[in-house]
């Protein structure tokens, strides 16, 4: 097996380069793939919500996103071979996507950095289509997964922060074949 359990989270042993490689197969064959990026922070809230921890087991691809979660490891004698974050995820895939013609949608942050992360987008990678932009605070999410559901984009980035962002890709993960990610507060990185 391929994983590394720390508290019960089971973590995907890869390198950044296999697993941009993974997930470039993955979008290819439109494989619906829902890929959790976990840091010591969601290990800890997973222990004290088993629900939480249920709904992220559920995920494809469990990848440490932090190197307290590669300390853990190696201090269990069950090394991880390479921290790999969100962030430097969805920045590959934007690269990625532009490079070959793929579209995405774009869920999360405050109404303001989601708009200045569009024009960012459509700046600096045109040839990525925009399938769809929401920022973070909705309470009914039927709209957005209508455009989801209608536009099939090819990537789904939700950077609501956990646990919502997991919660909403496992309730509408079904309702189109893309890669499905968490990726917390990388919409604000990006535009920072
Ligand atoms: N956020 C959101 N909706 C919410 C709560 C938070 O879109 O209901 C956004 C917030 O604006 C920020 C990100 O989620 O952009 C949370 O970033 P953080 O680095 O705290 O992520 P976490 O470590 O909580 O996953």
């Amino acid at each position: 097996t391929r994983t590394v359990d720390i508290l019960g989270i089971p973590f995907f042993n890869t390198t950044e380069t296999d697993f941009q490689e993974i997930l470039h197969n993955k979008i290819n064959d439109h494989t619906n793939t829902f890929v959790v990026t976990a840091n010591p922070e969601i290990v800890m809230y997973a222990k004290a919500n088993p629900r939480y921890a249920e709904l992220i087991q559920s995920a494809d691809y469990i990848i440490p996103d932090g190197i307290g979660i590669i300390m853990g490891a190696k201090m269990l004698k069950t090394p991880l071979q390479e921290r790999v974050t969100g962030y430097d995820l969805f920045v590959h895939l934007l690269e990625w996507g532009n490079a070959h013609q793929k579209s995405a949608f774009f869920i999360g942050a405050q109404p303001a950095v989601i708009r200045k992360l569009k024009k960012a987008v459509q700046e600096n990678y045109p040839f990525l289509t925009i399938a769809g932009t929401h920022d973070g605070y909705f309470g009914d999410d039927r709209n957005i997964v209508r455009d989801i559901k209608r536009t099939k984009p090819d990537m789904v980035f939700v950077a609501t922060g956990y646990p919502k962002q997991e919660e909403f890709i496992n309730k509408n993960r079904s309702t189109a074949d893309a890669l499905w990610i968490g990726i917390g507060g990388s919409f604000d990185v990006l535009t920072g």
